[in-house]
């Protein structure tokens, strides 16, 4: 209860500082948030880096990259990736939302928790959804957070139909080669210490491609390295300066994942 009421009003004030940095921060117009068309001088910082979050939309490196992949790459399968498809939005970033609502033609949210969402969804037995339901489920920053990821993938390839695209982000920590799990027993302290934050039971390594190829996905994976420097500059799509902090992830990526047999 007590942490409730510290998270609210922690939030609260840093709504209220976003507001005014949305307006005191317009000029020069140096950045520009694809999401929401907001312009100004800088981009707000996180917990781990500089200049990432949007004053207006609270976008992040990760939802401006996702949005440049499907606006911006020459990648036709990414451009028309949600046109016209129904789409599960799991655990859905506010920022995102009416982007892809308008391109989808069902756009469902799902959560295991929150009460806002339309379907409650538990990515490692979604026994409440059938084989072959959505064209597109898109899975930011969950992974790390469920309780087996290789029941996640089969679940996800499972209710995904023929050819459908699921689009992850997952934290990977700068040079991690193979992913590190803790057992269940892990305190939240040992957690945070060892994953970056209390609730994460995983960092992912580089070998995160392999487990989506070894479950049965083609991996297209789009990050700032596909775009031009204006463009990188313009949108943020990489942190100002990299985090000194062993387990920052400091390059973002997006996973767009075709399902195949
Ligand atoms: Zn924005």
């Amino acid at each position: 209860m007590k942490n409730n009421l510290i998270y609210t009003i922690k939030r609260i004030k840093q709504k209220c500082f976003q507001k005014l940095a949305s307006h005191f921060l317009l000029y020069p117009k140096r950045k520009h948030c694809n999401i929401c068309n907001w312009s100004g001088k800088v981009f707000l910082n996180d917990n781990w880096h500089k200049g990432v979050i949007c004053p207006r939309c609270e976008s992040t490196v990760r939802h401006r990259l996702f949005k440049a992949a499907i606006d911006q790459s020459d990648n036709k399968e990414l451009y028309y990736c949600l046109k016209n498809k129904k789409v599960l939005h799991c655990a859905p970033d506010k920022c995102l939302k009416d982007f892809i609502k308008i391109q989808s033609k069902i756009y469902k949210t799902g959560d295991l928790l929150r009460r806002d969402c339309d379907i409650k969804v538990d990515l490692c037995s979604m026994k409440n959804i059938n084989d072959s339901t959505f064209d597109v489920l898109i899975i930011f920053d969950i992974l790390e957070h469920v309780e087996n990821v290789q029941n996640a993938l089969k679940e996800i390839h499972r209710v995904l139909t023929g050819n459908g695209y699921a689009i992850f982000t997952v934290p990977q920590k700068d040079g991690l080669k193979i992913t590190i799990e803790g057992d269940d027993n892990l305190s939240p302290e040992e957690r945070n210490n060892r994953f970056g934050q209390w609730d994460h039971l995983r960092l992912f390594g580089s070998d995160f491609t392999n487990m989506l190829k070894k479950n049965r996905f083609d991996v297209i994976e789009m990050s700032e390295k596909n775009f031009s420097s204006d463009i990188v500059k313009k949108f943020s799509l990489k942190p100002l300066t990299k985090s000194k902090d062993p387990l920052a992830t400091n390059e973002r990526k997006i996973f767009f994942c075709k399902k195949v047999f």
